[in-house]
């Protein structure tokens, strides 16, 4: 589901083809050029961007927490905007300690020691433990014995094969995994990439429109109060094919050198507040509605997860956990960054 990603990911192992095998290379980027409207979604050139004076946004008015994000009000073709920088290095959120993600070795067997790993085929949250890459992986994923003989390489006697550099890490989050790097449990340290930034922009209109017909996400769904993405579903079946687990911390989020620390599910331990009795707000959708905690005794929501209420308007809660996704579409009209990401 998650194609923006994927699209990333093999845009970085399409950049180092063209570094190493030094041919040139070119990519479309006609899309850079316009700002047009395509169905639900106005697709945004940063160049079309217009700051509008002495409008910074007191990230406390909108909810953020303080410390990760900087707020604008800017107008994309007559449409006001707040765009939300992401300056921080890599993401990463400022209300807890990220992590962790692997288990290391035959002693990481609770669920205090190893993240989490989510399947949506199979419905549920796995707690990422020793027991679980040496035993669990081979039940839910292998259909032969050469299945088997991937799953095994996993495991090192006591110890676990997992990315335990940038170097490794770099090479078994892309789309396209060598074999050399498979039978890994992957994770990214935060400190593997201490010395970069990763700067984006996210847009969501200031005044949400409401549209007919909900439209597919694709990639980035929203922005979390506390500065980091909402992303698309993992892939867990690409991920899986290489013999892989990408574990999740136990908020839903893990590291990748492209877009940093980013969730691909909610588990109800971000930054939030309480806005009545049944809503935590925990930050926006990218078209503009609010995004409230998962509440499963709800029966009234639409497809997107979004339903209407007399003091808080049109909102979404975020979906169960074990659904690999934050949303499964918006109702409302999109910004998206063109190209070039
Ligand atoms: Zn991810
Ligand atoms: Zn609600």
């Amino acid at each position: 589901m998650n194609k923006k990603n994927d699209y990333k990911l093999l845009r970085f192992s399409f950049v180092l083809f063209c570094l190493l095998s030094l041919f040139a290379c070119s990519s479309d980027d006609s899309t850079d050029d316009d700002v047009e409207t395509e169905e639900e979604y106005i697709v945004i050139d940063r160049d079309e961007v217009v700051l509008l004076e002495g409008t910074d946004v007191d990230e406390t008015t909108l909810g953020f927490a303080e410390g990760n994000v900087e707020v604008q009000l800017v107008e994309i073709d007559g449409t006001e905007y707040y765009q939300v920088y992401t300056s921080n290095q890599i993401s990463l959120p400022v209300d807890y300690d990220m992590g962790p993600w692997c288990a290391y070795d035959v002693d990481d067997d609770t669920d205090e020691e190893g993240g989490i790993w989510i399947d949506n085929e199979h419905g549920e949250v796995y707690q990422v433990t020793y027991d679980f890459l040496d035993t669990t992986v081979n039940e839910l994923y292998s259909d032969s014995d050469e299945d088997d003989a991937y799953w095994d390489a996993m495991i090192d006697g006591d110890n676990v094969n997992y990315t335990n550099s940038r170097y490794l890490c770099i090479n078994a989050a892309v789309a396209v995994v060598e074999e050399e790097y498979w039978s890994q449990c992957v994770e990214c340290l935060p400190e593997y990439f201490e010395d970069e930034t990763i700067e984006e922009a996210y847009y969501f209109p200031v005044t949400p429109v409401k549209l007919d017909q909900p439209s597919d996400i694709q990639g980035t769904q929203g922005i979390a109060l506390n500065g980091v993405i909402f992303d698309g579903s993992a892939p867990v079946d690409d991920i899986i094919s290489y013999y892989t687990i990408a574990a999740f911390d136990d908020a839903g989020g893990h590291i990748n050198p492209f877009v940093g620390y980013h969730y691909h599910t909610n588990t109800g331990l971000t930054y939030g507040f309480d806005e009545d009795d049944d809503h935590r707000f925990i930050g926006y959708a990218l078209d503009g509605y609010k995004i409230y905690e998962h509440d499963e005794t709800l029966t009234d929501l639409d497809d997107c997860n979004g339903h209407d209420d007399d003091d808080l308007g049109y909102h979404y809660h975020i979906s169960d956990a074990a659904t690999n996704e934050n949303l499964p579409c918006f109702y409302g009209q999109t910004a998206t960054t063109g190209g070039g990401r």
